[in-house]
C-alpha cells in the first residue's frame, strides 16, 4: 500500500481510472489543500469515499501523542508499515509553529550523544511518509498556520536523498511552504550537500558540527572519519554561494568536551568565513551516553565567546524534555518506555 501521499498526480488519475477529471483535482485537493481524509472528503460520492479509504489507508498509525510545555510541543509516536516506529514533533511559538519530521526509522550513522544514532537503523522512510507526517503536523497545529518544517527528527535525511528530495517537492509545490521555511539538518553526508547544491529548490541547510577539529568530530561524529571539516567546509561554502541561504551550525554543549574557550576559537575559524550562524543546544540526557550537557552559566559564556570572536549564536530553547521530545531524544520508544516517561495522553490508532 503506498499511503495517499506517495502518489503522483497522474497516479492518483490512474487510480480514479473511470472518474471525470474534476474529481482527480477535488481529491488532490482534499488531500494537499485541505488535508483530509477521503472518508473525510464529503464533496465526493459517498462510494467513492469509500472506496478511496480502503485504497489509500493512511501510512502513520498513531500508536501514542504526547504533549509538554502546557500543550505547545506535541510528539507522535507512529507506527509505519512493516511495524517500523517513527517521531515527529510539532512546536508552536508565539510568531511560528515548526514540525520537526523524521526522514528514518532510526539512524546508521551512530553519533554517539544521540538516542537515535544508539538505536541503529531500521528503514528508509518513503517520500510520502514524509510528506504525511507534514499533513498531520499541520492538522493539529490548526488554527494556527503551519509555518516551518525541519529534518531534524529521526534519520540522517541526505543518506535518504531521493525520497527526500521528492518530500521537499511535495511539501514545496503542494502544501506551498516557501523555501526558506524548509530546513536540511545533516551530519555532514558531503555527496548529499553538493547534490542540493545542484537543485532548484533553495532550502536551508544545517550541519551538526559540533566539534571544529577532527579529532573531537570523529569521537563524536563517527561520519566524520569519511568526510572530514575540511571537505564538509567545502561543500558548505559552495552551498552558501549557490543559494545565498543563512548556514547553520548545531553545537550540542557537551561538558568539558566541546564548551572550552579553544573549542569556541576553532569554531569562529569555520563560522566567519562562512557567515554561519551557530545554533547552541546544551547536550540533552540520552540513555547511552555518560556525559552531562554544559551547564546554563557555562552555556552562556560560549556564547559571548563566540559573539567576542564575531559569530553569532543563538541558543535553542529546550522543547518537550521531559516527553524525550527534545533534539537528539528520539528513539521511538513507546509508552513508559526504558526513561520511566509516561505519555500525557494515549490515542488509539487515529488522528
Ligand atoms: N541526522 C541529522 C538530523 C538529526 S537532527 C543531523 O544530525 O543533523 C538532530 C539534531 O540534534 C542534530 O543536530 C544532532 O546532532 C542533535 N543531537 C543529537 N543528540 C543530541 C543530544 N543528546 N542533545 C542535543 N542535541 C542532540
Amino acid at each position: 500500500m503506498p499511503g495517499p501521499y506517495e502518489m503522483t498526480r497522474e497516479e492518483l488519475a490512474g487510480l480514479l481510472g473511470g472518474e471525470p477529471a474534476f474529481r482527480v483535482d477535488q481529491v488532490w485537493r482534499g488531500l494537499y489543500v485541505e488535508g483530509r481524509r477521503p472518508d473525510e472528503m464529503t464533496n465526493l460520492p459517498a462510494r467513492l469515499r469509500s472506496s478511496l479509504e480502503a485504497a489509500l489507508p493512511p501510512a502513520l498509525t498513531a500508536v501514542a501523542e504526547s504533549r509538554s510545555d502546557g500543550g505547545r510541543t506535541v510528539k507522535w509516536l507512529w507506527e509505519l508499515e512493516g511495524g517500523a516506529r517513527i517521531e515527529t514533533v510539532l512546536m508552536h511559538y508565539p510568531d511560528r509553529a515548526t514540525v520537526c519530521v523524521s526522514s528514518q526509522a532510526g539512524c546508521a550513522m551512530k553519533c554517539s550523544f544521540c538516542a537515535t544514532g544508539q538505536a541503529g537503523f531500521t528503514r528508509h522512510l518513503s517520500a510520502g511518509e514524509i510528506v504525511e507526517q507534514v499533513v498531520a503536523a499541520r492538522r493539529a497545529a490548526a488554527p494556527a498556520r503551519l509555518s516551518n518544517v525541519v529534518f531534524m527528527g529521526m534519520g540522517e535525511p541526505l543518506a535518504n536523498y531521493d525520497n527526500l528530495w521528492a518530500a521537499l517537492r511535495r511539501i514545496h509545490d503542494e502544501l506551498g511552504i516557501s523555501a526558506r521555511h524548509l530546513t536540511v539538518s545533516t551530519v555532514g553526508v558531503v555527496p548529499g550537500i553538493r547534490r542540493m547544491t545542484a537543485e532548484n529548490l533553495p532550502v536551508n541547510l544545517a550541519v551538526s558540527l559540533h566539534a571544529a577539529n577532527d579529532e573531537l568530530r570523529n569521537s563524536l561524529v563517527p561520519l566524520n572519519r569519511r568526510y572530514p571539516i575540511s571537505a564538509l567546509m567545502e561543500a558548505c561554502g559552495q552551498y552558501v554561494v549557490a543559494k545565498g541561504r543563512r548556514l547553520s551550525f548545531e553545537w550540542a554543549l557537551i561538558a568539558g568536551v566541546n564548551d572550552r574557550l579553544s573549542d569556541a576559537e576553532e569554531l569562529a575559524l569555520l563560522a566567519r568565513p562562512l557567515g554561519a550562524h551557530v545554533n547552541l543546544i546544551p547536550l540533552n540526557p540520552t540513555p547511552g551516553y555518560p556525559v552531562r550537557g554544559s551547564s546554563p552559566a557555562a552555556v552562556r559564556v560560549f556564547r559571548e565567546n563566540l559573539t567576542s570572536l564575531g559569530v553569532n549564536a543563538t541558543v535553542r530553547r529546550n522543547r518537550g524534555t521531559d516527553i524525550d521530545a527534545a533534539c537528539g531524544q528520539l528513539a521511538a520508544r513507546s509508552g513508559a518506555g526504558e526513561t520511566g516517561v509516561r505519555p500525557v495522553k494515549l490515542v488509539a490508532g487515529k488522528r
